[in-house]
Protein backbone atom coordinates (compact mmCIF):
# COMPACT_ATOMS: atom_id res chain seq x y z
CA UNK A 1 0.00 0.00 0.00
CA UNK A 2 0.86 3.32 -0.84
CA UNK A 3 1.01 5.54 2.53
CA UNK A 4 -0.42 8.89 0.59
CA UNK A 5 -4.20 8.67 -0.53
CA UNK A 6 -6.61 11.44 -2.27
CA UNK A 7 -7.35 13.71 -2.90
CA UNK A 8 -10.51 13.36 -1.20
CA UNK A 9 -13.03 16.19 -0.64
CA UNK A 10 -13.47 17.50 3.08
CA UNK A 11 -16.15 19.08 4.24
CA UNK A 12 -13.69 20.99 6.38
CA UNK A 13 -10.14 21.48 4.57
CA UNK A 14 -11.12 21.51 0.77
CA UNK A 15 -9.55 19.24 -1.35
CA UNK A 16 -7.30 17.23 1.13
CA UNK A 17 -4.18 14.81 -0.31
CA UNK A 18 -3.82 12.52 2.63
CA UNK A 19 -1.08 10.90 4.76
CA UNK A 20 -1.59 7.76 6.18
CA UNK A 21 1.91 7.86 8.63
CA UNK A 22 0.53 4.12 10.34
CA UNK A 23 -1.28 1.94 7.34
CA UNK A 24 -2.12 -1.01 9.29
CA UNK A 25 -4.77 -2.46 8.05
CA UNK A 26 -5.38 -6.36 8.26
CA UNK A 27 -5.31 -5.52 12.24
CA UNK A 28 -6.74 -2.48 12.81
CA UNK A 29 -4.26 -0.41 15.57
CA UNK A 30 -5.83 2.91 17.65
CA UNK A 31 -5.83 4.55 20.90
CA UNK A 32 -9.39 4.55 20.93
CA UNK A 33 -11.88 1.93 19.50
CA UNK A 34 -14.74 4.68 18.67
CA UNK A 35 -18.69 3.44 18.24
CA UNK A 36 -18.22 5.35 14.84
CA UNK A 37 -15.45 4.30 13.24
CA UNK A 38 -15.23 4.09 9.72
CA UNK A 39 -12.03 1.55 9.48
CA UNK A 40 -14.27 -1.33 11.87
CA UNK A 41 -13.33 -2.19 15.39
CA UNK A 42 -9.84 -1.84 16.47
CA UNK A 43 -7.71 -5.27 17.17
CA UNK A 44 -4.88 -3.87 19.42
CA UNK A 45 -5.25 -1.19 21.47
CA UNK A 46 -1.86 0.95 21.75
CA UNK A 47 -0.54 4.14 23.69
CA UNK A 48 3.07 3.44 22.80
CA UNK A 49 4.53 5.56 20.17
CA UNK A 50 6.45 3.67 17.11
CA UNK A 51 7.57 3.56 13.87
CA UNK A 52 5.43 2.48 11.58
CA UNK A 53 6.64 3.45 8.08
CA UNK A 54 9.83 5.26 7.29
CA UNK A 55 9.98 8.98 6.80
CA UNK A 56 11.52 8.41 3.26
CA UNK A 57 8.70 6.67 2.05
CA UNK A 58 6.28 8.67 3.14
CA UNK A 59 8.45 11.40 1.22
CA UNK A 60 8.63 9.40 -2.10
CA UNK A 61 5.27 8.18 -2.13
CA UNK A 62 4.19 12.12 -1.42
CA UNK A 63 6.81 13.25 -4.15
CA UNK A 64 4.85 11.11 -6.57
CA UNK A 65 1.74 12.50 -5.66
CA UNK A 66 2.27 16.08 -5.94
CA UNK A 67 2.67 15.85 -9.34
CA UNK A 68 -0.41 14.62 -10.26
CA UNK A 69 -2.89 15.58 -7.56
CA UNK A 70 -4.64 19.07 -7.10
CA UNK A 71 -4.69 19.38 -3.61
CA UNK A 72 -5.66 22.41 -1.47
CA UNK A 73 -4.10 20.94 1.95
CA UNK A 74 -2.06 17.63 2.88
CA UNK A 75 -3.87 15.93 5.92
CA UNK A 76 -2.49 13.38 8.76
CA UNK A 77 -5.47 10.87 8.94
CA UNK A 78 -5.68 7.54 7.52
CA UNK A 79 -5.75 3.90 8.94
CA UNK A 80 -5.57 4.81 12.44
CA UNK A 81 -4.51 7.88 15.13
CA UNK A 82 -1.12 9.61 13.42
CA UNK A 83 0.52 10.81 16.66
CA UNK A 84 0.95 7.08 17.45
CA UNK A 85 3.80 7.10 14.45
CA UNK A 86 6.97 7.59 16.33
CA UNK A 87 8.63 9.28 13.81
CA UNK A 88 5.90 11.76 13.27
CA UNK A 89 8.32 14.76 13.84
CA UNK A 90 10.45 14.17 10.98
CA UNK A 91 7.73 13.52 8.62
CA UNK A 92 6.26 16.77 9.04
CA UNK A 93 9.87 18.01 8.13
CA UNK A 94 10.36 16.32 4.95
CA UNK A 95 6.91 17.66 4.22
CA UNK A 96 7.75 20.74 4.25
CA UNK A 97 10.66 20.94 2.37
CA UNK A 98 9.10 19.22 -0.63
CA UNK A 99 5.67 21.02 -1.14
CA UNK A 100 4.22 25.03 0.17
CA UNK A 101 0.68 23.43 1.04
CA UNK A 102 -0.63 23.87 4.63
CA UNK A 103 -0.07 20.61 6.64
CA UNK A 104 -3.26 19.47 9.15
CA UNK A 105 -3.73 16.96 11.20
CA UNK A 106 -6.59 14.98 12.44
CA UNK A 107 -6.12 13.65 16.14
CA UNK A 108 -8.27 11.84 19.15
CA UNK A 109 -6.15 13.97 21.54
CA UNK A 110 -5.23 10.46 23.00
CA UNK A 111 -1.45 11.48 23.35
CA UNK A 112 -1.78 15.11 23.59
CA UNK A 113 -0.74 15.09 27.35
CA UNK A 114 3.00 14.29 25.90
CA UNK A 115 5.06 17.03 25.35
CA UNK A 116 7.45 15.27 22.47
CA UNK A 117 3.74 14.97 20.91
CA UNK A 118 2.46 18.91 21.09
CA UNK A 119 6.38 19.53 20.04
CA UNK A 120 5.74 18.20 16.76
CA UNK A 121 2.00 19.30 16.37
CA UNK A 122 3.34 22.77 16.23
CA UNK A 123 5.21 23.14 13.33
CA UNK A 124 1.62 22.04 11.48
CA UNK A 125 -0.87 24.80 10.38
CA UNK A 126 -4.42 23.40 11.51
CA UNK A 127 -5.15 20.67 14.05
CA UNK A 128 -8.37 19.37 14.53
CA UNK A 129 -8.72 17.32 17.44
CA UNK A 130 -11.51 15.67 18.56
CA UNK A 131 -14.20 15.34 21.78
CA UNK A 132 -16.75 13.45 21.68
CA UNK A 133 -17.80 13.11 25.05
CA UNK A 134 -18.24 15.76 28.01
CA UNK A 135 -17.20 13.19 31.07
CA UNK A 136 -15.87 9.97 31.68
CA UNK A 137 -18.76 7.62 31.13
CA UNK A 138 -19.76 8.78 28.04
CA UNK A 139 -16.18 9.21 26.89
CA UNK A 140 -15.72 5.28 27.36
CA UNK A 141 -18.73 4.31 26.12
CA UNK A 142 -18.26 6.47 22.92
CA UNK A 143 -14.50 6.00 22.18
CA UNK A 144 -13.93 2.75 24.33
CA UNK A 145 -10.26 4.25 25.21
CA UNK A 146 -6.86 2.47 25.31
CA UNK A 147 -7.02 1.78 29.72
CA UNK A 148 -4.35 4.43 30.25
CA UNK A 149 -6.52 7.03 28.91
CA UNK A 150 -9.13 8.87 30.81
CA UNK A 151 -11.51 11.85 29.95
CA UNK A 152 -9.29 14.11 32.63
CA UNK A 153 -6.14 13.09 31.26
CA UNK A 154 -7.51 13.70 27.49
CA UNK A 155 -9.00 16.99 28.47
CA UNK A 156 -5.71 18.29 29.74
CA UNK A 157 -3.87 17.37 27.08
CA UNK A 158 -6.15 19.69 24.78
CA UNK A 159 -5.93 22.42 27.46
CA UNK A 160 -2.61 22.62 27.60
CA UNK A 161 -1.79 22.11 23.45
CA UNK A 162 -4.83 25.15 23.11
CA UNK A 163 -2.01 27.32 25.68
CA UNK A 164 0.77 26.54 23.31
CA UNK A 165 -0.53 26.43 19.92
CA UNK A 166 0.13 29.18 17.40
CA UNK A 167 -1.78 27.27 14.42
CA UNK A 168 -5.14 27.13 13.94
CA UNK A 169 -6.97 24.48 16.61
CA UNK A 170 -10.48 23.26 15.69
CA UNK A 171 -12.89 20.61 17.89
CA UNK A 172 -14.16 18.54 16.13
CA UNK A 173 -17.29 16.79 17.66
CA UNK A 174 -19.10 13.46 16.43
CA UNK A 175 -22.71 13.53 17.59
CA UNK A 176 -24.64 10.42 17.56
CA UNK A 177 -27.98 9.72 19.72
CA UNK A 178 -25.41 8.23 22.48
CA UNK A 179 -24.04 12.22 23.05
CA UNK A 180 -27.17 14.46 21.67
CA UNK A 181 -28.52 15.64 24.44
CA UNK A 182 -24.89 16.62 25.96
CA UNK A 183 -24.41 19.37 23.58
CA UNK A 184 -25.10 21.74 26.18
CA UNK A 185 -22.01 20.41 28.17
CA UNK A 186 -19.84 20.22 25.74
CA UNK A 187 -20.27 23.68 24.35
CA UNK A 188 -19.19 24.62 28.32
CA UNK A 189 -15.78 22.33 27.87
CA UNK A 190 -15.02 23.89 24.51
CA UNK A 191 -15.78 28.03 26.11
CA UNK A 192 -13.09 26.19 28.51
CA UNK A 193 -10.53 24.93 25.84
CA UNK A 194 -11.49 28.34 23.55
CA UNK A 195 -10.90 26.90 19.65
CA UNK A 196 -10.00 28.73 16.64
CA UNK A 197 -13.18 26.59 15.05
CA UNK A 198 -16.00 24.09 15.93
CA UNK A 199 -16.66 21.20 13.42
CA UNK A 200 -19.90 19.44 14.30
CA UNK A 201 -19.95 16.41 12.50
CA UNK A 202 -22.23 12.65 12.51
CA UNK A 203 -21.55 9.59 10.59
CA UNK A 204 -22.98 10.50 7.28
CA UNK A 205 -19.95 7.98 6.02
CA UNK A 206 -20.40 4.06 6.25
CA UNK A 207 -20.80 3.31 9.74
CA UNK A 208 -21.91 0.88 12.45
CA UNK A 209 -23.90 4.21 13.84
CA UNK A 210 -26.68 6.06 12.77
CA UNK A 211 -26.38 9.63 11.71
CA UNK A 212 -28.25 12.54 13.16
CA UNK A 213 -30.56 14.32 11.10
CA UNK A 214 -30.46 17.52 10.55
CA UNK A 215 -32.81 19.08 12.34
CA UNK A 216 -31.63 17.12 15.57
CA UNK A 217 -28.04 18.58 14.41
CA UNK A 218 -29.16 22.31 13.57
CA UNK A 219 -30.73 22.07 17.66
CA UNK A 220 -27.17 20.82 18.68
CA UNK A 221 -25.52 23.71 16.96
CA UNK A 222 -28.00 26.66 18.82
CA UNK A 223 -25.57 25.37 21.81
CA UNK A 224 -22.19 26.44 19.74
CA UNK A 225 -23.78 30.02 18.36
CA UNK A 226 -21.08 31.80 21.07
CA UNK A 227 -18.40 29.81 18.46
CA UNK A 228 -17.26 30.09 14.88
CA UNK A 229 -18.96 26.77 13.66
CA UNK A 230 -19.19 24.10 10.67
CA UNK A 231 -21.65 21.88 10.44
CA UNK A 232 -21.37 18.02 8.23
CA UNK A 233 -24.71 19.46 6.83
CA UNK A 234 -24.18 23.01 5.86
CA UNK A 235 -20.83 22.55 4.37
CA UNK A 236 -19.95 23.06 0.97
CA UNK A 237 -19.61 20.58 -1.32
CA UNK A 238 -16.14 19.86 -3.07
CA UNK A 239 -14.86 17.74 -5.49
CA UNK A 240 -11.82 15.95 -5.44
CA UNK A 241 -10.34 13.44 -7.89
CA UNK A 242 -8.38 10.40 -6.36
CA UNK A 243 -4.98 9.55 -7.90
CA UNK A 244 -6.07 6.00 -6.75
CA UNK A 245 -9.54 5.34 -6.10
CA UNK A 246 -8.25 1.51 -3.73
CA UNK A 247 -5.62 3.47 -1.77
CA UNK A 248 -8.03 6.03 -1.06
CA UNK A 249 -11.03 3.55 -0.25
CA UNK A 250 -8.94 1.83 2.23
CA UNK A 251 -9.14 4.45 4.23
CA UNK A 252 -12.02 6.35 3.30
CA UNK A 253 -15.03 3.68 2.48
CA UNK A 254 -18.09 5.23 0.34
CA UNK A 255 -21.67 4.35 0.89
CA UNK A 256 -22.56 1.59 -2.03
S1 LIG B 1 -9.72 7.46 16.82
FE1 LIG B 1 -10.24 7.51 14.65
S2 LIG B 1 -9.26 5.65 13.79
FE2 LIG B 1 -9.27 5.42 16.03
S3 LIG B 1 -11.15 4.24 16.42
FE3 LIG B 1 -11.67 6.44 16.63
S4 LIG B 1 -12.43 7.06 14.60
FE4 LIG B 1 -11.35 5.10 14.34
Amino acid sequence: MKTVYGPVPSWRFGRSLGIDPVCRFREKVCSFDCIYCQLGRTKHKIIRRKKFVSATRIENDLKEALKRAEADIITFSGSSEPTLAANLGEIIERIRKISDLPIALLTNASLLHRKDVRKELAQLDVVATTLDAPNQKLFEKISRPHKSITFTSLLNGILKFRKEYKGKLALQMMFTKENADYAGEMAKIAERIKPDEIQLNTPLRPSPVKPLSPKEMEKIKKKFRKFSVISVYDAKKVRAKPLDLHETEARRPEKR
